[in-house]
């Protein structure tokens, strides 16, 4: 297993092609945006580390017998499933942000069901590639980006039917000893946080979009894979030099636009080509490992709730009734949301592969859950936390010789509390609820892993209303 140090120097290595603010970044390991999100990565290998977290954060490889990082590992029980919940809680608390890794375990979970299911249909050989590309994964401790959501251009047509076809990401021509593959995977990530990029369709195709069935896995800096770094609310404040403005002193997510500008794949390295109809199994069973993962804003809500508790007590407000009751309906909320993942790792069950399986229908309420719950834990937060979050004055003016003095007498709490914790409290909160925090708790809480929309689907696909109306005839006697 690599150490958080090993995987910082291992990611400098890489060669990527990215682009931030309209300019090519060579040395990214430099970048004050960018090296938060990698902090955040590595905290992922340091915890590995700790005695305290190994039990939650390795496991042993079903095909080594090796000891791995979790991220890496294949579930091969109902407590595996439960682990991979409390990791993701511990790891949102431990950054207060998206870690980025949990991806990368889905996809290859989700890989290592579909890829055994398309050969048993149709004698392929993908299962076996598929396991060859794992254990390299496993055995060096990487970092694996999972890319699902393509551009999709207009919505109500299929992706054989796009005026431009690559809006899609697709084969656009056949080697011998590979294919060529363009488009564009928005919404990525961590993806220069990720020594492999691993591609899957969007969504169910049908024979006309075959073109479009491919998953594969190439290695992050392959060439022709384009990175155009997205920028968040308030992301600048990092590259102002100090770090109270930015809330989060140490760690941050991150989304990039990654283009795929003619990449060449080698056939050992593909996991589904043309197989259309497998293409919307691989998307759901993707979709129901990430929904189960979102637990990690369980993690990110402790923060906030801790956040929120703390400015309460230094602003003297903390024994008031209300924002007592106010902090318990946040904690009521933030465990419901802990509650559903772990339940549907619970209710899991092992596939023909071997793979354990969450239960879908949990795991698109967890989800559900999520696109509602961290919003109103945010608005209670703010409530508590009042106006001054966002018209206090900044780093620079607080540690100004001329108006540093006012700053400190005016934003002055309970007394014996230190000015600059109350300003740094305020700014943690103002980073998870409005700021670059706020796209990990927030907007990811919404459309990461897909829209709310997406998961009443699977629930009304899932669910038994005809259970649920036999039960409703029985109590009132109607016998047909
Ligand atoms: Fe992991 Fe959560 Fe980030 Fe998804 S949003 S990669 S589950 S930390
Ligand atoms: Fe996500």
């Amino acid at each position: 297993m690599k150490t958080a140090k090993e995987y910082l120097d291992s990611i400098k290595e890489m060669n990527f092609e990215i682009y931030l603010f309209g300019e090519r970044i060579r040395e990214h390991w430099e970048n004050p945006i960018i090296k938060p999100t990698r902090n955040c990565v590595a905290s992922t290998y340091e915890l590995a580390e700790k005695p305290e977290y190994e039990a939650l954060l390795t496991a042993t490889s079903h095909l080594s017998g090796k000891k791995i990082n979790r991220f890496c590992h294949i579930h091969q029980s109902i407590d595996d499933l439960v682990k991979k919940s409390k990791m993701e809680r511990v790891l949102g608390a431990y950054t207060g942000s998206c870690f980025q890794r949990c991806v990368g375990m889905d996809s290859l979970n989700a890989l290592s069901m579909v890829t055994y299911d398309i050969d048993q249909k149709y004698g392929t050989e993908y299962n076996k590639r598929f396991l060859k590309f794992l254990r390299y994964v496993q055995d060096e401790d990487l970092v694996c980006d999972g890319a699902m959501t393509d551009a999709k251009a207009d919505r109500s047509l299929r992706p054989s039917e796009q005026a431009d076809p690559d809006q899609y990401l697709h084969v656009v021509e056949e080697k011998p000893d590979g294919i060529i593959a363009r488009g564009a995977k928005l919404h990525q990530t961590g993806a220069v946080n990720s020594h492999e990029i691993i591609v899957m369709p969007t969504r169910t195709m049908r024979e006309d979009d075959k073109d479009y069935a491919i998953s594969f896995a190439v290695p992050s800096d392959t060439k022709g894979i384009i990175y155009i770094y997205g920028r968040q609310s308030s992301d600048t404040r990092k590259a102002e030099g100090g770090d109270i403005d930015t809330g989060n002193i140490m760690y941050g997510g991150q989304e990039c636009m990654v283009v795929f500008e003619d990449v060449f794949v080698p056939w050992d390295r593909i996991f589904m080509y043309k197989e259309w109809d497998f293409a919307g199994d691989l998307v759901e069973k993707f979709a129901s490992y990430h929904r189960q993962s979102y637990a990690c804003k369980a993690g990110i809500g402790d923060a906030l709730i801790g956040a929120t508790q703390l400015i309460a007590e230094y602003q003297g407000t903390a024994a008031a009734s209300h924002i007592k009751d106010r902090i318990l309906e946040m904690i009521h909320l933030n465990e419901t949301i802990h509650c559903c993942s772990l339940a549907c790792a619970h209710e899991g069950h092992k596939e023909p592969s071997g793979t354990y399986y969450v239960n879908p229908l949990w795991a698109n309420v967890t989800k559900l859950h999520v696109t509602r719950h961290p919003y109103e834990i945010a608005r209670l937060a703010q409530e508590i936390a009042g106006g001054i979050m966002v018209t206090m004055p900044s780093e620079r003016d607080f540690k100004d010789p001329n108006i540093g003095k006012y700053v400190s007498k005016y934003l002055k709490g309970v007394e014996g509390v230190p000015i600059e914790n109350r300003v740094r409290i305020l700014r943690l909160i103002e980073n998870i609820t409005l700021g670059m925090g706020a796209v990990c708790y927030l907007t990811e809480s919404m459309h990461g892993a897909g829209s709310p929309q997406a998961q009443k689907i699977m629930i009304g696909r899932t669910s038994n209303i005809d259970r649920m109306k036999d039960a409703a005839k029985r109590l009132c006697g109607i016998k047909a």
